[in-house]
This record gives structure tokens, C-alpha cells and sequence, in this order.
């Protein structure tokens, strides 16, 4: 409140003055940045999948659906690439050689590795998939 009248004194005084509108206009800006504006939190607002991802990254984990591509790893039939899955199957592409301009997409299913065309081996790794009735509110 004390401000808000200091601000109508000044302006009062400014607005008398010839040089009056450059100066009044500063100091309504300086106001306003002064002010303490606070965006809010997004996990204050978001519910369900969206705050469980959030609340994931928080924790550290930046990809808790295992969405990212990964690189194929050694792919030997004794040492296939783990693929992290939320269900006991999942779709998998590779990009067989670095020139391809296609992507060779087959089924991997829990404990039935897999080899692709390339020879490369892949084995699926299920995890247990969060409750979408007991997401975070
Ligand atoms: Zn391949």
C-alpha cells in the first residue's frame, strides 16, 4: 500500500514535468519487475501418468517407460541385447547396418531370444508395469 501511494505521488510529480512521459514509464516498469512473480510447480498440477513421470525423473530416472532407442549392445546369442519391456512382448526395430535406410521390426517375447536378419540377438527383459489405478494424484 505504501509503495501503490509513493507510486501516485511520483507520477503526480512527473506528469507536471515536460520531460514527463519517459520517466513515468520507468518507473511503472521498475514496479513490475520488482514485484515477485512465481511460476508454479508442473508437479503441483499434473496427476496420474503425467506425475508419475515427473516424479520418476525427480528421483533420477529419465526414461521409466523405456521409450528411448538404445544402441545394440554385443548381440552374440550368449550375450544378446537386453531389451527392457512393461509387458511380457514388445515390437523391436533394428537398424541393421549404419547405411540402412529401413528399420527390420519384429516380436521379442520374455525368455525367447530373438536374432535378426543382421545376425544380432535380442532378448526382452519384462518389468513389472505401474498400476494405473494407484498413479500418484
Ligand atoms: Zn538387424
Amino acid at each position: 500500500m505504501a509503495s501503490n501511494l509513493l507510486l501516485r505521488s511520483s507520477s503526480r510529480l512527473v506528469g507536471s514535468c515536460p520531460w514527463a512521459q519517459a520517466t513515468q514509464k520507468s518507473l511503472t516498469t521498475s514496479a513490475v519487475i520488482k514485484k515477485d512473480y512465481v511460476m508454479a510447480d508442473p508437479l503441483d498440477h499434473a496427476t496420474g501418468v503425467e506425475k508419475f513421470e515427473l516424479l520418476a525423473k525427480k528421483e533420477g530416472n529419465d526414461d521409466p517407460f523405456f521409450l528411448r532407442s538404445k544402441p545394440r549392445g554385443k548381440g552374440t546369442k550368449d550375450d544378446p541385447t537386453i531389451v527392457n519391456a512393461l509387458d511380457t512382448y514388445r515390437m523391436v526395430g533394428c537398424v541393421c547396418s549404419k547405411t540402412d535406410t529401413n528399420i527390420k521390426w519384429m516380436w521379442l517375447y520374455e525368455n525367447k531370444p530373438k536374432r535378426c536378419e543382421c545376425g544380432y540377438w535380442f532378448q526382452l527383459k519384462a518389468h513389472p508395469a505401474p498400476d494405473r489405478y494407484k498413479m500418484p494424484l
